[in-house]
């Protein structure tokens, strides 16, 4: 009998259920994921075991789901640990708000070259569930050793705004930052005459103004050839703060980062679509900053709003990607697409353009996928969060702008269980329910419920995350 063997019965002995895909073995410990009824635990045997804290068994310690147990797994398992993805061309942001869909994106991807960012989280989501960057982070560890995935993974602080929330994620081991400096951004100015923009530009440090006028004006610009003078100071009035907080917290991530860390530049959540000339000059400021971004994400054309297909005229959607895709290929980034979730109709165009070279980020739906779960399993438990999300949707829309009406639900009292998936397709009831994950994640009667509910239908959860995210990765790749 192996080592691994005796372990196995030892586990089989102590009533528990082990996932096999977990059993891994780190200089003579052994280590498996395990799960005692609905509870789920480490189980570790050998001389690793005691980096565990746990209550000792007949032959194994039994280690319940730490922080300290997820570092001491990935002390032992590295893959189980985030790591840049620096030199894949297809990543993936898989956002997970709950720490137990990572399985089921694992399932999605697998076959494929696709880089996953199994952790990734904004400070919004973060607080609207009530979780840490660390929280994040563990769940994707844990589910990753669970799977026995061994093929890396990242963890994204996405949309973070200051260089304390830098600080905290990168102290909680995320190797990817998404930097949103739509705050530093006069998004107001954007919308602007002309000559109020003129009276702005004119009231700018000189030599603000002189930098950005030898650099662009009176040349052909690579991909986007003349700029016109206004529309340059509209740029400059409108960006040129951003531009500087930008370079500031890179270069800050740069002096505190103790691994190589992705870079992204977000700018998708603005008023106004960026156009081409935005785009070349934000590029060509981080640049000329000595600033590698690794992906950058405009704002493009049409409506990429939570959880619903994209709302848009395709083809001007592809010709305004080809011309964003110009710019990055020149600056030598990848574009970001975010909201991703859903968006079937651009997908193809997205991994045609970019030739698969491209980073595209999802969240919601895998939240959606865990309340169809919850629909087909626990028809009374659905019934009561539907009420709750359509009662409290005010305060959701404070947090996401959506443009569907709770009044175009049809009323579910009188529908049969049967039908109570269905809501997850409609659009009206499809971003109620997806806006809705932070209040009903904080009530107490839901949680309970909705775990306990999780936990019973993990594989049902799985399967539905696999074949959902299967759907969008089949189509980014189709012509990639
Ligand atoms: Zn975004």
């Amino acid at each position: 009998m192996t080592d691994r063997e005796r372990f196995l019965e030892k586990l089989n002995a102590a009533g528990l259920n082990v996932y096999v895909s977990s059993v891994s073995e780190s200089g003579g410990t052994f280590t498996a994921a395990v799960r005692k009824g609905l509870e789920k635990y480490l189980a570790a045997a050998g001389n690793g075991k005691d980096l565990f804290e746990g209550t000792e068994e007949d032959g194994f310690r039994i280690c319940p789901l730490t922080h300290g147990n997820a570092a001491a797994l990935r002390q032992l398992f590295p893959f189980t640990a985030p790591q840049s993805h620096r030199g894949h061309r297809f990543t993936m942001g898989f956002g997970d708000r709950l720490g137990l869909a990572t399985a089921g994106h694992i399932r999605a991807i697998r076959g494929t070259d696709i880089f996953p960012v199994f952790a990734q989280q904004s400070i919004r989501e973060l607080n609207l569930t009530h979780r840490t960057f660390a929280d994040v982070i563990d769940a994707a560890t844990f589910l990753v050793f669970q799977e026995g995935y061994r093929g890396g993974f990242g963890a994204d602080g996405d949309h973070l705004k200051t260089k304390e929330e830098i600080r905290y994620a990168l102290s909680s081991g995320c190797s990817m930052i998404t930097l949103d400096c739509s705050e530093h951004i006069d998004q107001q100015a954007a919308l602007l005459p002309q000559e109020k923009i003129d009276a702005r530009y004119r009231a700018l440090p000189e030599e603000i103004r002189t930098h950005y006028e030898k650099t662009y004006l009176g040349r052909e610009l690579p991909v986007i050839g003349r700029l016109a003078e206004d529309e340059l100071r509209r740029i400059v009035v409108v960006f040129y703060r951003g531009v500087l907080h930008a370079a500031d917290c890179f270069r800050y991530i740069d002096r505190i980062r103790e691994a190589d860390v992705d870079l992204e530049l977000s700018i998708d959540e603005t008023l106004t679509i960026t156009t081409p000339a935005e785009h070349f000059v934000i590029g060509n400021e981080m640049a000329l900053a000595g600033i590698r971004i690794d992906s950058c994400a405009p704002h493009f054309s049409g409506y990429f709003e939570k959880g619903i297909e994209y709302i848009g005229c395709v083809d001007d959607f592809a010709r305004d990607f080809e011309v964003h895709e110009k710019i990055a290929e020149h600056f030598g980034y990848k574009l970001s697409l975010h909201s991703g979730s859903d968006k079937f109709s651009v997908f193809s165009t997205v991994g045609r353009v970019t030739k698969g070279n491209v980073h595209v980020k999802t969240a919601g739906t895998s939240w959606l996928e865990a309340m169809r779960v919850v629909a087909e399993k626990e028809p009374a438990l659905y019934r009561r969060a539907h009420r709750f999300a359509i009662e409290h949707r005010p305060e959701a829309e404070k947090y996401y702008h959506v443009t569907t009406k709770a009044s175009e639900i049809p009323n579910i009292d009188l529908e049969s269980d049967v039908f109570l998936p269905e809501y997850l397709n409609l659009a009206p009831s499809r971003q109620t329910m997806h806006i809705a994950y932070g209040v009903l994640l904080s009530e107490d009667w839901f949680r309970k419920a909705f775990f306990r509910a999780m936990a019973e239908h993990e594989e049902e959860y799985y399967a539905g995350l696999e074949r959902h995210l299967g759907r969008h990765i089949r189509l980014l790749l189709a012509e990639a």
